[in-house]
């Protein structure tokens, strides 16, 4: 009875819960956080953290672009798909390839705030260098669109409670990741780079892809296993859309403030 009841538990533990670490399991700050959505999108630090666990939807974005060598074929494929995608661009590449940026774009895809230079990361530097860091990389995106920039992933992803003052006083919504694909190595393969964004894939996962040649390499089985296991490829903005109530509300509020 009691191996029935366990084997039970853990077919719904896993149908439910996949993607949560023990780690966090036994973590009761967890599961408050959990119960308000907090997992989801941080209302205080505005941080979108994973998509609704109820959706069978991903994000794909891609960081550190636009690249000449990659861009144009990431968004061939993406177009081929019907797919739109979230790039998470640097200024100083941006002022290189405007042409890409417009191109990202007119396809229907949405671009976000990587920082001007990439070189710094924002939680080592303060103050007026922060500043720039962020605001010289919408001022090149406006020179080039016309647009502004609302959504912004901090290089190498560090932030603290600092910089994340900094992004909400500058208006951003920051965008974190659920699945690491470590695609930057340019000799690894296609399948094991696909291999392993799949098995880290859940609904509403925010998968962090690079805007290199192995991604574009591995990006039509990623496409192709995200497919046959059911998943929707939505942008940010949509994924924020489509969160729970709750964290949806605060979001869409921060969004709406931000793009009008
Ligand atoms: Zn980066």
């Amino acid at each position: 009875m009691i191996a029935i009841a366990v084997v039970l538990l853990s077919s719904v533990w896993v149908a439910h819960f996949r993607g949560t670490g023990w780690t966090s399991a036994i973590n009761p700050a967890y599961w408050y956080h959990r119960l308000h959505g907090d997992d989801l999108y941080n209302s205080d630090e505005t941080v979108l953290h994973h998509g609704n666990r109820q959706v069978p939807e991903v994000a794909l974005t891609f960081d550190d672009g636009p690249h000449t060598e990659s861009r144009s074929a990431i968004l061939g494929i993406l177009a081929d798909a019907g797919i739109h995608a979230t790039f998470f661009d640097v200024g100083v590449n941006m002022i290189a390839h405007p042409e890409l940026v417009n191109d990202t774009l007119r396809q229907g895809n949405e671009i976000g705030n990587h920082s001007q230079d990439h070189v710094h990361r924002l939680d080592d530097i303060a103050g007026k260098d922060r500043r720039r860091e962020i605001n010289d990389t919408d001022i090149v995106f406006n020179e080039i669109t016309g647009k502004h920039l609302s959504l912004l992933r901090p290089p190498g992803m560090r932030y603290n409670a600092d910089v994340l003052r900094t992004t909400r006083n500058l208006g951003y919504l920051v965008v974190g990741y659920t699945t690491a694909s470590r695609d930057f190595d340019p000799d690894e393969s296609a399948d094991i780079i696909a291999q392993r964004t799949l098995s880290r894939t859940e609904n509403g996962s925010i998968i962090l892809l690079h805007d290199y040649r192995a991604t574009a390499s591995a990006l039509p089985k990623i496409l192709s296993g995200l497919k046959q296991r059911g998943f929707r490829c939505v942008t940010i903005t949509e994924m924020i859309r489509h969160l729970p109530d709750g964290p949806r509300t605060a979001a869409v509020k921060q969004l709406d403030t931000l793009q009008n």
